[in-house]
């Protein structure tokens, strides 16, 4: 499983990082895991073919991590005039969501006559589902954003990666992490407590816990990323946009 971190940035473009979007390659397939505003855009710098990417999995409907599918899918319309079959899972009202944000920002274009199936998937919360070539199981965290939020467990092609979306720390990131090749863990704040977000001091005491092979620390905001080398020398990974990551 090769991971390529196209966007490894909070909301607010700190450290000049894109929004979030992860791409994964495993054998003969290639998926997405969130799709941020930016996602195109490095799919593009890497030169990527959207057109392969088969499955987009969507951790929760906050715009820096779905919004992309807006553009996404309309340049499978509009430019590379996709005939391939498009997955997109999410939580419960992902399709309504990615509709209405359509309309709101190319009035018209959610009514485009496709000419590839797109097919939404919703996640039942705790259950292993088979989604594209990959089973899922999604975890809820605690992260409001209108719809249940998730952390996600996927396995495929033999390995498993998980990531927490956004959060802040709930138990559930245990049995998500636990025994994962790679678990990516959104690091937003360093001590300052955020809102519904991990921060450095809540997550290091509890990397033992999580039970990962290896934990990467992602969507980091100034304060965080000013941090960084501490969480290094602890033994995690850093983000950084066009990271390689070998799971
Ligand atoms: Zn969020």
């Amino acid at each position: 499983m090769k991971l390529t971190l196209l966007g490894s940035g909070d909301a607010f473009g700190s450290g000049g990082r894109l929004q979030t979007c992860y791409h994964v390659a495993t054998g003969q397939d290639q998926f997405l895991i969130d799709c941020g505003a930016t996602a195109l855009i490095a799919l593009s710098r890497h030169g990527m073919d959207p057109n392969a990417i088969r499955t987009i999995y969507i951790s929760h409907l906050h715009g820096d991590h779905y919004s992309g599918l807006v553009w996404f899918l309309m340049h499978a319309y509009y430019v590379s005039r996709r005939s391939e079959p498009l997955v997109i899972a999410g939580p419960a009202g992902i399709e309504e969501r990615v509709r209405a944000a359509s309309e709101v920002l190319f009035p018209g274009s959610s009514g485009n006559r496709r000419r590839h199936e797109l097919a939404f998937v919703v996640y039942r919360i705790g259950a292993p589902m088979p989604i594209g070539q990959a089973t899922v199981t999604a975890y809820e965290v605690s992260h409001p954003s209108g719809a249940p939020s998730c952390a996600l467990r996927i396995e495929a092609g033999g390995r498993t990666l998980a990531f927490s979306g956004d959060t802040e720390w709930v138990d559930s990131l245990v049995p998500c992490a636990t025994g994962a090749d790679l678990f990516i863990a959104e690091c937003y704040g360093y001590d300052k407590p955020v809102p519904y977000h991990m921060t450095w001091k809540t997550l290091a005491p509890n990397l033992a816990r999580l039970g990962a092979g290896r934990v990467l620390i992602t969507h980091m905001n100034e304060h965080m990323l000013a941090h960084r080398e501490e969480a290094r020398a602890a033994g995690v990974l850093l983000a950084e946009d066009g990271l390689v990551v070998d799971v």
